[in-house]
């Protein structure tokens, strides 16, 4: 068994990456670390903010630390939101909040029945150990917006994601088909390789 800690205190991730990972791996996050204390993410880019997150954990905790930093790209408004999907609607936004930002904001951009409503969800993730940065993998999953909230599962815009192919938003899917295909499934694929349990 292998222990990785990862530079979150989503739940969410957490869960879907333990799920992904396997039972060969004992995840643990920082709600077990309340000591260690927010970090900033000022980054640019998913890739930046990930590294940020694994080496700052790493310098404070031994062992393998895994950090995603990941969100949504809508096409039609430029990528956004992006880096910022967590706090879209605002610094203490919730999910529902962001969701309702981006469909109005979309609606202005990508009028309903004519525009595109392509986008994707990103995720990078950065594996650091005892204070010193190994490497960066990522994932996509290509998608659309739907016009209204659709499903209770998964978190953040799940409700409002269909993956390419689906007739179902990652909210209505089944959490296995979410993470056989997600941007999340893609990155540890490709992590797999550099982990020292395979
Ligand atoms: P981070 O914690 O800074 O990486 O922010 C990630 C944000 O992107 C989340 O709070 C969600 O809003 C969004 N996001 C990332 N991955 C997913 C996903 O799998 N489903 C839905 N939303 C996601």
């Amino acid at each position: 068994m292998l222990r990785l800690i990862l530079a979150t205190r989503n739940a969410h991730k957490t869960l879907e990456i333990q799920e992904i990972l396997g039972n060969r791996f004992v995840v643990e996050d920082l709600r077990a670390h309340p000591d260690i204390p927010e970090i900033i993410e000022d980054g640019a880019t998913f890739a930046e903010n990930a590294k940020i997150k694994a080496l700052a954990v790493s310098r404070m905790c031994p062992g393998l630390v895994l950090a995603d930093d990941s969100g949504l790209e809508v096409d039609a408004m430029a990528g956004a939101p992006g880096v910022r999907s967590a706090r879209y609607a605002g610094e203490k936004a919730t999910d529902q909040q962001n969701i309702e930002q981006l469909l109005q904001e979309l609606g202005k951009r990508a009028p309903a029945e004519t525009g595109p409503r392509t986008a994707r969800f990103r995720c990078v993730m950065a594996l650091a150990r005892d204070g010193n940065f190994i490497r960066t993998v990522e994932g996509a999953v290509e998608g659309e917006i739907v016009q209204a909230p659709r499903g209770a599962g998964g978190f953040g815009y799940d409700p409002i994601f269909q993956p390419r192919g689906y007739e179902k938003t990652f909210g209505e899917l089944p959490a296995e088909t979410k993470n056989q295909i997600s941007h999340r499934a893609r990155a540890v694929q490709e992590l797999r390789g550099c982990l020292p349990v395979a």
